[in-house]
């Protein structure tokens, strides 16, 4: 079986396990004749088949899985010597917009490069089998509606889109500059300098979407979490609302991490692994 089997811990046993109530929360508690990792595959499906609103939370794990570089993988090339953290705040970009705006030129032809992997494929099908699903992410690069996710809510940003320093024009795409031969180009309608309409260090998330993400948290059925960490607050606090709800809270991360202690369920692995199994079981179900 997968990672999960070797990883997973929510039936197992360990008075010492941090959120173990919590993990054996629900009426799919404890042990099963099947083997850990596809035990757990049955009890998340379960949870899933009965959902009429499912929110998944996904991070930047599920966008490495398509190549997509975090800010904290390591950087190869003429970016080396770079410290991406600078390229993601508002006062490096001051200090030297052309090089932040050509360092965004990069990534997005990466993005440009990529392709949504079996995890985004996987989500975007759930809804072919569930009434209504809504991704609540935290990357910037517009995979998710590349799979075919019809109702996606972007945290921070999204890479696809621009506005002016003074915040009063947004939702500008590269069309809108297209013609023009600057680096960073400007808006068309005040002068000021175009950037990327991303969350920076230091910034604030954008209301709207934040708190549709809240409202969404404690009003879904089930809440899947796919490759994040989850200590990144305000986006953190998605998945502890669901929780604190009493909402199950499947968790697929390769790695332990912070929400295994408020999640339901632990799925051990690559979410482009474990997610296409999920999906295959709840098609089953
Ligand atoms: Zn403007």
């Amino acid at each position: 079986m997968g990672d999960e089997e070797r990883h997973a811990s929510p039936n197992r046993p360990s008075p010492r396990r941090h959120g173990e109530e919590a993990a054996n929360r629900g009426p799919y508690g404890s042990g099963g004749k099947m083997s850990l990792g596809e035990a757990l595959l049955e009890q998340a499906a379960r949870l899933l088949a009965d959902a009429r609103l499912l929110v998944v939370f996904t991070g930047a794990g599920v966008s490495r899985e398509s190549g997509i570089p975090t800010f904290r993988d390591p950087i190869e090339g003429v970016w080396a010597r770079y410290d991406p953290l600078r390229m993601a705040t508002l006062d490096g970009y001051l200090q030297d917009p052309p090089l932040v705006w050509r360092w965004y030129e990069h990534r997005f032809g990466i993005v440009a490069g990529a392709h949504p992997n079996a995890g985004h494929i996987a989500i975007a099908e759930l809804e072919q089998v569930l009434p209504r699903v809504v991704v609540v992410t935290q990357n910037i690069d517009g995979l998710h509606q590349r799979a075919g996710s019809s109702e996606v809510i972007e945290l921070h940003g999204s890479m696809h889109r621009f506005k002016c320093l003074s915040g009063h024009h947004a939702g500008l795409t590269r069309a809108d500059f297209a013609g023009q031969t600057e680096q960073p180009p400007r808006c068309s309608l005040c002068g000021e300098l175009l950037r990327p309409d991303v969350v920076w260090f230091g910034e604030v998330l954008p209301e709207d979407a934040l708190a549709a993400a809240f409202r969404l948290a404690r009003a879904c059925d089930v809440m899947l979490v796919a490759g994040t960490s989850g200590i990144v607050h305000p986006a953190a606090s998605v998945p502890l609302l669901a929780a604190q709800a009493g909402t199950p809270v499947i968790d697929v991360n390769p790695e332990p991490d912070e929400l295994a202690r408020s999640a339901t369920i632990c799925l051990r692995g690559p979410s482009g692994e474990v997610l296409p199994r999920l999906l295959q079981r709840l098609a089953d179900t």
